[in-house]
């Protein structure tokens, strides 16, 4: 199957600036690849600063006319946008396993959480609520409105081509302001899809714009240097996010940063077994373990280590390894060559540590970017693998003793996006919970994020949050009236 199974309505191979799709000033392209084939998927412009420019001069020029909308007005966009999504999700699923490789059950499963955004969002555009204070004098009055921040430039990784856009684009738009994206290079059709949708949406000319380049570094560097962009909002690794943070200091912009994660799976004693194993599966395996919540290091406590190890590896030998665009496969190839070569040095340097394989361990016959599901015991929190994001499908299992031992592994991180753990212990449930120095807490459960609730992470792990009603604080700026004069 190619590229020409999907609705040719949703195939651009241009850059969106100002509502036009165009090349890129000089020409040149990126290619696509399939990761699960390598075949060529087609080509989009590699653009550079004069776009980038260019996508900003079009978002200053919408804000105005954006920002003056009635919510309920920008909400209707919105939720056409919406509808247009759902409408073409089987396309739009296609599309992403093409270029992305996931199985497809899991690009429809994005496609529908990407939405989820979308509608979300537009619900939460009618509700930005101001404040009125009790002034300090009887001749003052105080109080506040909620305003757009203004131009966004916003900056996408590859795991989740769809969704890593909707969350920054829909809050956005809600709240008045206009954005310029530049998705990962890796997967720019599902990026530039998206577009083609909101365009049909009618969501007007520079409102959303898109620049595709393989010179992120060059394209960065103009969104941060430029003082009309307002906010930065970026979701990728901890290098460039601090990179990005260092450079939006001059023209200090307001930033939302989702970087790395070290996620400790923990599995208590008393843990229901079933549902820890099926946790994990679920939280490691997914999107063949490149998610930044997906569980890094899988602690498990000593009375149960062992039958935990026997039924996990049960389970993940059945994970059915494959092209994501058959019906069967559970395990698609990981994005890229450094992916694959990285991880299976990782695996290597683990074994030479003195960590065991249960399972996997070495590339899998499916392709050149295919690595069996793996499993490693006896490892511990100073080896490489305990300590780096893994992003691929291997998991490290660490024994632990007791509580405290394991609060202690699982914090000993600079990371601090996802934790998750499982226990029956309803104290443990509240001490745990307190004592992980995380943003997010999976609690007897291996998924949890939605649009209803605040994602994202404390210490390296990141700033801001996407989803819930603060997703939508972040796009605005608190103004404060201050009324004198009253007699
Ligand atoms: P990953 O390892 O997940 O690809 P990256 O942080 O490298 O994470 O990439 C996430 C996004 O950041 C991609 O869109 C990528 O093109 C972009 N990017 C990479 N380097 C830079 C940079 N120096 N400045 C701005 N964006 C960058």
């Amino acid at each position: 199957m190619s590229i020409s199974s999907v609705n040719s309505s949703l195939i651009k191979q241009s850059g969106y600036i100002n509502g036009q799709w165009c090349a890129a000033e000089n020409g040149a392209t990126i290619s696509v690849t399939n990761p699960a084939t390598g075949e060529t998927l087609g080509q989009v412009p590699d653009m550079g600063i004069n776009e980038t420019r260019a996508a900003i001069d079009a978002a200053s020029q919408a804000l105005v006319g954006w920002r003056e909308l009635a919510p309920k007005e920008r909400a209707r966009l919105l939720r056409r946008w919406n509808d247009l999504i759902l409408e073409h999700k089987e396309d739009l699923a296609r599309l992403m396993t093409l270029e992305q490789g996931k199985p497809l059950f899991e690009t429809l499963g994005e496609v529908l959480y990407g939405a989820s955004y979308i509608e979300w969002y537009a619900e939460e555009s009618k509700r930005a609520y101001g404040k009125v204070f009790a002034a300090p004098t009887a001749d003052k009055r105080a109080l506040s409105v909620q305003q757009p921040i203004g131009v966004v430039a916003a900056i996408t990784p590859w795991n989740f081509p769809n969704a890593m856009i909707t969350r920054k684009i829909a809050p956005a738009l809600a709240a008045g302001c206009t954005i310029v994206v530049k998705p990962s290079e890796e997967t720019p059709f599902s990026a530039l899809a998206l577009m083609a949708l909101a365009e049909q949406a009618g969501i007007p000319a520079g409102v959303i714009n898109m620049i595709t380049s393989t010179k992120a570094a060059v394209v960065g560097k103009e969104m941060t240097d430029d003082s009309r962009v307002r906010k930065l909002s970026f979701t990728g690794s901890t290098r460039v996010g601090k990179l990005l943070y260092g450079q939006s200091a001059d023209t200090v912009k307001k930033l939302s940063l989702e970087l790395g994660g070290n996620a400790p799976f923990i599995v208590f004693d008393d843990a229901d077994l079933d549902a820890a194993v099926a946790g994990a599966v679920i939280s490691k395996f997914r999107n063949a373990g490149q998610t930044c919540v997906c569980a890094n290091r899988i602690l498990v406590q000593d009375g149960i280590h062992d039958a935990f190890v026997a039924r996990f590896k049960e389970a993940v030998e059945q994970l059915v390894v494959g092209n994501g665009l058959i019906d069967t496969t559970t395990l698609g190839p990981v994005i890229n060559k450094a992916a694959i070569d990285k991880i299976a040095a990782m695996v290597d340097t683990a074994q030479t540590q003195g960590a065991e394989l249960v399972t996997g361990g070495r590339r899998h016959p499916a392709g050149e970017l295919f690595f069996a599901p793996t499993i490693l015991t006896g490892v511990t929190q100073d080896m490489e693998i305990a300590r780096q994001e893994i992003f691929g499908p291997v998991a490290p299992v660490i024994r632990f003793k007791d509580d405290a031992e394991a609060i202690a592994i699982a914090n000993d991180t600079p990371y601090g996006l996802a934790a998750y753990f499982f226990t029956e212990s309803h104290s443990r449930i509240w001490k745990i919970a307190e004592g992980l120095e995380y943003g997010m807490i999976g609690i007897n459960e291996g998924i949890l994020s939605n649009e209803i609730a605040p994602f994202g992470g404390v210490k390296e792990s990141g700033l801001g949050r996407e989803g819930s009603s603060q997703g939508l604080e972040d796009y605005m700026e608190t103004k404060y009236l201050c009324m004198g004069g009253i007699r």
